[in-house]
């Protein structure tokens, strides 16, 4: 309802760049133009976490991984246009651009899809209160009617956790170290069983951003230790994080 008036109430213009939205696109926030600027993050990549391989020795990002959690990959690099669309979503109140976000999502690569499941990562109680909705369930949900995947909300976020910025990759995961659990409640399972028989399928972790992927690793460590088999997590957006090694 909210989003209904929202979209009367708004100009069809562009949220970036201000242009005129064609008829065909007045459902969505952000013009062709703009999203052809988002850069796609591409291969060469470590063929786990998805970021561009360190020049000599392994990738440090996700060698303490847990071991189901196979593969990260994200859409854009986050950067001009593409943190803007980020902020949107995350301070703007504009979950609708959550739609925009999905549609640059939609090609990734990830294990099991056609079985998959789509888990978002879950928001502290605080923030959700605050922000009013997770930015990563709207993001799962988008992206979950592009793919014709099923989400299922298994993780719960047992604190809010401080503020990632300017932290070192092992001061994140010490930072959200213990931060999520499985939902005992069998929530969001309506068509999917038993949280049981939902670990058996492979799981995939939606989150707008991945920055070190502690956040995400951390995820996965709960679905893991739950007795997940496969997980795999996509982000919209890829910080350009500086080369810790
Ligand atoms: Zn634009
Ligand atoms: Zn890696």
């Amino acid at each position: 309802m909210r989003e209904a008036v929202e979209q009367l109430l708004l100009p069809a213009e562009c949220l970036l760049c201000r242009a005129l939205l064609s008829f065909r696109d007045s459902a969505r926030l952000v013009c062709d133009v703009c999203r052809h600027r988002w850069r796609p993050v591409r291969a060469p990549w470590c063929p786990r976490c998805g970021q561009p391989e360190p020049l000599f020795g392994a990738c440090r990002l996700c060698a303490e991984w847990p071991a189901a959690f196979g593969r990260a990959r994200s859409a854009v690099w986050l950067d001009g246009g593409a943190r803007d669309a980020v902020h949107a979503l995350k301070y703007g109140g504009l979950p609708r651009i959550a739609t925009d976000l999905a549609a640059a999502m939609v090609g990734l690569d990830v294990p099991g899809l056609d079985s998959g499941l789509l888990v978002p990562v879950p928001l502290g109680r605080a923030r959700l209160r605050n922000r009013g909705y997770n930015q990563s369930e709207r993001l799962a949900r988008a992206l979950g009617r592009r793919w014709g995947r099923p989400v299922v909300d298994l993780l719960v976020r047992t604190r809010d956790t401080a503020a990632q910025t300017a932290l070192t990759p092992e001061a994140r995961l010490a930072n959200v170290a213990g931060a999520f659990e499985m939902r005992n409640a069998e929530c969001g399972m309506r068509n999917e069983g038993r949280p049981k028989s939902a670990l058996e399928r492979p799981l995939v972790l939606v989150d707008d951003v991945f920055t070190t992927g502690a956040t995400l690793a951390e995820a996965a460590r709960a679905l893991d230790q739950a007795g997940a088999r496969t997980v795999s997590a996509v982000t919209f957006g890829r910080a350009v994080v500086p080369d810790f090694t």
